[in-house]
């Protein structure tokens, strides 16, 4: 029980499927006290199904910098200090993961940043006065950072900056005694997924090139996140752990 008395925001559960569904299960499992906030009404009647009486949910979109600072002060005053956060959000418009990157647009280039990249730096300057010692951030990525995955277009170019931002932001939080890291998750069939032109493709593609042949699961992603959180992970500073069996070795 590595999380045992430990506080841990959770952001991004839009349904059982979610891989922060997937991390919160695992924290829960070591222990951990969960702090859950969603992007909106529709998302809190899903969460609401999904979270037991006892956790907090708190509204945070993350596209309003007023919504994250009110998230942080109720969570201030409701819990006090946190001892790690899990930023598992993101989104483009669906006509931006299809067809050429070259026709992406201004706005959904942007958009693409705001909400997947620039909010992990939002959140963390909202939860930085929050956090205890030995406190840790993870982020989710994707292996379409660092290659050309058809139809994943303008998420693999927020993806790239989500883990150079990861790098920056880690170097900055350690004075703070907090550890950020990043997971580049394997392809899961979740909701944010299924904008991608072809995800179904995507998935068994990704699934036939496992070490194992089956694909990796929101629960083992989630077991990750919970150590990358924890003060066992203190020595792992801004890095991106692979978590999607092995298909970024072949
Ligand atoms: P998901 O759809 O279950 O979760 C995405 C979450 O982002 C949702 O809860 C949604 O409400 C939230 N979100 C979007 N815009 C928001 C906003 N403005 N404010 C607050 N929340 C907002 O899908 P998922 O696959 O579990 O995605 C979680 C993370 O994992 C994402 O960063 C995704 O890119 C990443 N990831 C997914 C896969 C995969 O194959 N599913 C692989 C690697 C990385």
């Amino acid at each position: 029980m590595f999380l045992e008395g430990k506080k841990i925001v959770v952001m991004g559960v839009a349904n059982n499927k979610s891989i922060a569904w997937g991390c919160a299960k695992a924290m829960k499992d070591q222990g951990a006290t969960l702090i859950y906030t969603y992007q909106n009404e529709r998302m809190e009647k899903q969460l609401a199904k999904l979270a037991e009486p006892e956790d907090l949910l708190i509204e945070c979109d993350v596209a309003s910098d007023e919504s994250i600072h009110q998230a942080f002060l109720t969570i201030e005053s409701r819990v006090g200090k946190i001892d790690g956060l899990v930023h598992a959000i993101a989104y483009s418009k669906k006509e931006e993961l299809d067809g050429n990157v070259s026709d992406i647009s201004r706005d959904g280039y942007a958009l693409a940043q705001d909400i997947s990249a620039y909010s992990l730096l939002a959140v963390a300057k909202a939860a930085k006065p929050l956090f205890n010692e030995g406190a840790g951030i993870v982020t989710l990525s994707y292996m379409g950072s660092v290659r050309a995955i058809p139809n994943y277009n303008v998420m693999g170019i927020a993806k790239a900056a989500l883990e150079a931002t990861v790098r920056y932001l880690a170097a900055e939080m350690a004075h703070v005694g907090v550890h950020v890291n990043a997971i580049s998750a394997g392809a899961i069939k979740t909701l944010a997924v299924s904008g991608v032109a072809g995800y179904k493709d995507l998935i068994k593609e990704s699934n036939s090139r496992t070490a194992d042949g089956k694909g990796v699961t929101i629960e083992e992603v989630g077991q990750t996140a919970a150590f990358l959180v924890s003060p066992l992970a203190t020595g792992v500073i801004g890095d991106v752990i692979y978590v999607d069996k092995g298909v970024h070795l072949t």
